[in-house]
């Protein structure tokens, strides 16, 4: 189930550190490293698929719903004033890395995120304590 070259797979297991925000026994949400706003979300299945086009529909399902939770604390305690969902499906779309997930964008009133974004490092204690305050 887990692909041993996969990132998110040793996120998932817990093998490497990630700021996770929610989780369930299908999915997990944790801080985006690059983000492209403040909140910046990646919500993935525990269990490896690659895209849109091999994610099997109760893991969709599940990360949708995951999604749809962290859209709405973004919204309430970040006071985001709309979000972003997602998902870059194969290369040409964009996709860097292929293990299936959708990102929760929080969006701000005039910020000047143009999607797709270009990922840029950010401050990881800053990342962190925005992950705490998402944190159900
Ligand atoms: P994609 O480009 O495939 O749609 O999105 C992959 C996302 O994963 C990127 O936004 C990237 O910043 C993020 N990412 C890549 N490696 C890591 C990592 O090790 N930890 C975390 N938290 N995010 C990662
Ligand atoms: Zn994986």
């Amino acid at each position: 189930m887990a692909e041993p070259d996969c990132i998110f797979c040793t996120i998932a297991a817990g093998e490497i550190p990630a700021t996770v925000v929610a989780e369930d026994d299908r999915t997990v949400a944790f801080m985006d490293i690059n983000p492209a706003t403040r909140g910046h979300v990646v919500v993935i299945p525990r269990a490896h698929s690659v895209d849109i086009g091999d994610v099997v529909p109760e893991d969709l399902g599940a990360v949708a719903a995951t999604a749809q939770r962290v859209a709405a604390r973004a919204k309430d305690v970040l006071d985001a004033a709309g979000v972003n969902l997602l998902n870059s499906s194969g290369a040409a779309a964009g996709q860097t890395v292929f293990h299936f997930h959708v990102h929760v964008i929080p969006r701000y009133e005039d910020d000047p995120l143009a999607l797709p974004w270009v990922p840029e490092a950010a401050d990881m204690e800053d990342i962190k304590a925005v992950g705490e305050e998402l944190r159900a």
